[in-house]
């Protein structure tokens, strides 16, 4: 379904990625994990165009959509929630919402409110109010609710769990299972939580410098291996 093949990316003289290739299939959850500066968001960000890659391939379903615009991808289906929670912080929860769904006709955005606020009730509750005043978990359910209203069929998630409580990551990650299995879309999940990310995905891909590692099952891999050989050992992240 995603084929990235050997792909190299720079900014200006750092080469951030040296060579790397995965792959999701259709309806799997792929973590990529790996230490600060492994290169893990500027693959999602080569996937889907805002860093122009130099050298390998991306295809999506048989099409290669390496050289394409960002916003034809997205009408591919392959959408993508940067790091940090990139809101619009002056428009209503509502607004955040509709903007998702730009590249749609009106009949069927109703449900998707619908399911959107299924998943997350206090976006429901919060509809009214502007992003900016969302707390931070409420802030990262409205990036991926976003994200949702455009009906991705692969979903390109940056560390979601980053500045949340034990409590919301908690939910968001069974928000997320509940995503896939009621629409079957595929996912890739860069995380520096690695418990969490095993937890959600089925493969996995180590970064380091670049490249990857090593790859694997992430129900057979044990996160003490992973941790101390390519995590920063026991100073990694708590999980
Ligand atoms: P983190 O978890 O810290 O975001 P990461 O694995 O996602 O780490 P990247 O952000 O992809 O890593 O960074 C890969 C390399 O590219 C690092 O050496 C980083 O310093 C560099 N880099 C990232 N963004 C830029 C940028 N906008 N301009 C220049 N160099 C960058």
């Amino acid at each position: 379904m995603l084929d990235v093949d050997r792909l190299v990316s720079y900014y200006g003289p750092i080469r951030a990625l040296r060579g790397v290739s995965l792959r999701v299939e259709p309806g799997e959850a792929v973590a990529v994990l790996g230490p600060n500066g492994a290169g893990k968001s500027t693959l999602l960000r080569s996937i889907s165009a805002l860093v122009k890659p130099r050298h390998g391939s991306i295809s999506y379903q048989g099409r290669r959509i390496s050289g394409m615009k960002p916003y034809e991808i997205v009408r591919l289906g392959v959408v993508h929630v940067p790091e940090g929670r990139r809101i619009f912080t002056q428009l209503t929860v509502y607004e955040n919402l509709m903007m998702g769904a730009y590249s749609r006709d009106g009949a069927d955005i109703r449900d998707d409110f619908d399911f959107v606020f299924g998943l997350f009730p206090d976006l429901a509750e919060k509809k009214r109010q502007r992003g900016g005043e969302l707390s931070g978990g409420q802030q990262q359910m409205l990036a991926i609710g976003r994200a949702l209203m455009s009906r991705p069929t692969l979903l390109l998630l940056d560390e979601p769990s980053l500045g949340l409580s034990p409590i919301l990551v908690e939910q968001l990650g069974q928000a997320i299972g509940d995503i896939r299995q009621r629409t079957g879309m595929s996912l890739l999940l860069v995380e520096q939580n690695a418990a969490l990310a095993l937890e959600m995905t089925t493969r996995f891909y180590v970064m380091q410098t670049g490249q990857v590692a090593i790859s694997g099952v992430s129900a057979e891999v044990a996160l003490e291996d992973i941790r101390h050989a390519y995590l920063g050992g026991p100073a990694a992240p708590p999980v």
